[in-house]
Order: C-alpha cells, then sequence, then structure tokens
C-alpha cells in the first residue's frame, strides 16, 4: 500500500483488514456512512470467496491489492454480492475474469437495471472507469459455498433493506456477512426494500447462533447490534403509523418526528425514505414494490436543509 492508499477526506481513516476467524477477514471503511460499506473475504488452501466490492474504483482497487496481500497466489474463485448497491457492486469487475459472480436473481436484475445511476445521488464523487458486472450464477432461497471443508451458507433473507439481500453465514466459526441488514452506527435504509420484512430477517438471523458480525456498514459487532437495528426499525413503523393516521405526507412526519437516541447514527436523512416505505406498507401495498426513488431522494435533501446526502467515498 502507498501514500495513493491515503482518503481525501482527512476526517476518515484508511480500510481496515480484521480478521475475524481464522481466515475471515472483515475489510472495513469506516465511518460507515454513505457508500463507505464493508466488504471481506475467506481465505483457504486453495482459494479465496470474496464477499462485496466497492462504489468507486479506487477503493475496490484498493480493496483487490488487499486480498492479494493475504491470499498470496491463491486464486480468487467466487465474489459473493450481498445486494445490488453500487458501494457492493461497483467493483465487481475489478475481479473479473477470474472470479464468479453470484448473486440473488433480482440482485442481477437490479445491477443490470441501475446501471450507474446512482452516481447521479453523489455528485462530486471520484468514480473512476466503473464497469457494470452482475452476477452470473444467480439462485432464489439459498446456495452453500464451499472453501477446503468450511461451509459458506448464503441465505436470501429479503425483502429486507433491498428486494434481493443475501447474507452469507459460515456456521462452523459462527460468523455472518449480514450485508445491510446491518447498519451498525449508521441509521438503516429501507426505501428500496420493506421495513416489515426486514424486522422479520432480523428474526431469523436471531435463531442461528451468530457470535462475530461482518456488517454492511461500520465496525465488526456481536449479535446485539441486530436489536438496535430493530429498535431503530419499530420506531420508524410507530412514527409512520401516527403521520398515516394524521393524513400527513411521510416528509412532514420526518419533520416533525423527534429522532430521540436515534438522533446519533450517521445519515439521518434515510428517515424520510424509511417513512416512504413505511407509508407504503401501510396501504396495504407488496413488500419491496416500486417507490419513486427521484422524488423521494429530493425530499431526503429537503429535509436536510438542501444539502445533497454526505458522500466520502
Ligand atoms: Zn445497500
Amino acid at each position: 500500500m502507498t501514500s495513493a492508499h491515503v482518503p481525501d477526506h482527512a476526517e476518515i481513516p484508511p480500510p481496515k483488514l480484521e480478521e475475524v476467524s481464522p481466515g475471515i477477514f472483515g475489510y472495513i471503511q469506516m465511518d460507515g456512512s454513505w457508500g463507505l460499506n464493508n466488504t471481506g473475504f475467506i481465505v483457504g488452501a486453495d482459494g479465496v470467496v470474496v464477499i462485496d466490492t466497492c462504489f468507486t474504483e479506487r477503493r475496490s482497487r484498493w480493496f483487490y491489492e488487499a486480498v492479494r496481500k493475504t491470499a498470496a497466489e491463491r486464486a480468487i474463485r467466487t465474489l459473493v454480492n450481498t445486494h445490488h448497491h453500487g458501494d457492493h457492486t461497483h467493483g465487481n469487475y475489478v475481479f473479473l475474469p477470474a472470479a464468479t459472480i453470484i448473486g440473488h436473481e433480482k440482485c442481477r436484475e437490479e445491477v443490470i437495471a441501475a446501471g450507474l445511476g446512482t452516481k447521479g445521488m453523489f455528485p462530486g464523487v471520484d468514480w473512476g472507469e466503473i464497469v457494470v458486472a452482475p452476477p452470473v450464477v444467480t439462485f432464489e432461497d439459498r446456495l452453500n459455498l464451499y472453501i477446503d471443508s468450511l461451509r459458506v451458507e448464503l441465505i436470501f433473507v429479503g425483502p429486507a433493506h433491498t428486494t434481493n439481500d443475501i447474507v452469507a453465514w459460515v456456521p462452523e466459526r459462527r460468523v455472518l456477512f449480514s450485508g445491510d441488514i446491518v447498519f451498525n452506527q449508521g441509521t438503516p435504509f429501507a426505501l428500496m426494500g420493506s421495513v416489515a420484512g426486514w424486522l422479520e430477517a432480523l428474526e431469523r438471523l436471531k435463531g442461528l447462533g451468530i457470535e462475530t458480525i461482518v456488517p454492511g456498514h461500520g465496525p465488526v459487532c456481536g449479535p446485539e447490534v441486530l436489536d438496535e437495528v430493530g429498535d431503530y426499525l419499530r420506531f420508524v413503523q410507530h412514527a409512520a403509523k401516527k403521520g398515516f393516521d394524521a393524513g400527513r405526507t411521510p416528509l412532514d412526519t420526518a419533520l416533525e418526528t423527534d429522532l430521540g437516541r436515534f438522533a446519533d447514527l450517521l445519515d439521518k436523512e434515510r428517515l424520510v425514505g424509511n417513512l416512504h416505505r413505511a407509508f407504503s406498507e401501510l396501504r396495504g401495498e407488496p413488500k419491496g414494490a416500486p417507490l419513486s426513488l427521484g422524488a423521494i431522494v429530493a425530499e431526503m435533501v429537503q429535509y436536510n436543509g438542501g444539502q445533497m446526502p454526505r458522500c466520502l467515498a
């Protein structure tokens, strides 16, 4: 790693590699706000499985270098996408042609449909030359991967954060790569998924016997963070019900809602998107039903007093 690996933004530290269990690594990009996601990889005797990539070309290349440095000459055989969002998939192409990209069937559809559309939401980010590369092996419910004799269970838990969330669970080590089912120290974001479905996903995960979570954003944590995410989502449901019954809009409801202890979480403007999703569910619409993202993001900017979401990627 050279000085090129130092982020432009002095306020955030460089990405950090954490070995959470022998051969199992989390790659942690603090502060975990918009576009600063976590990835990871598992190194066996014979090959490497990578979980997610990064938002920009250079962050994805730093990550690739970190994998290379740790795994030496071992082949990077597979790359798992936990969901379609650009901060987890933009760097997929950096791992081609060697790696086979795996994801949920809807993740493939959404990566293709989104293209590079996310760039519009974050002007000022140095993207590099991103080439869209969707999963080429897809599944609907679950798929097992093996690294030597270590089993990695890919389990569909959506719709939750999006329509296509999967987690990577390593039962023998009690390690979970949760994707964005867990935001640690950041505001969960359910606009593109389902608030109710996310709460169900958390219950399912609690039954696994997890010891360590590499979350989609924020520091490595234990299973207690599942309850914190759940508390926030129930808070959103409660605020939504109050606003919905009073005939308020999601934006007005957000502006009138006191975030209380959740005010410390990063990217508070996500409340507006979360309320839109909760209102949709109160209208009886199906989980993950499409909503007008552009208009809702504009309202998130309005909630922020005209500021675009802050992205340090
Ligand atoms: Zn996401």
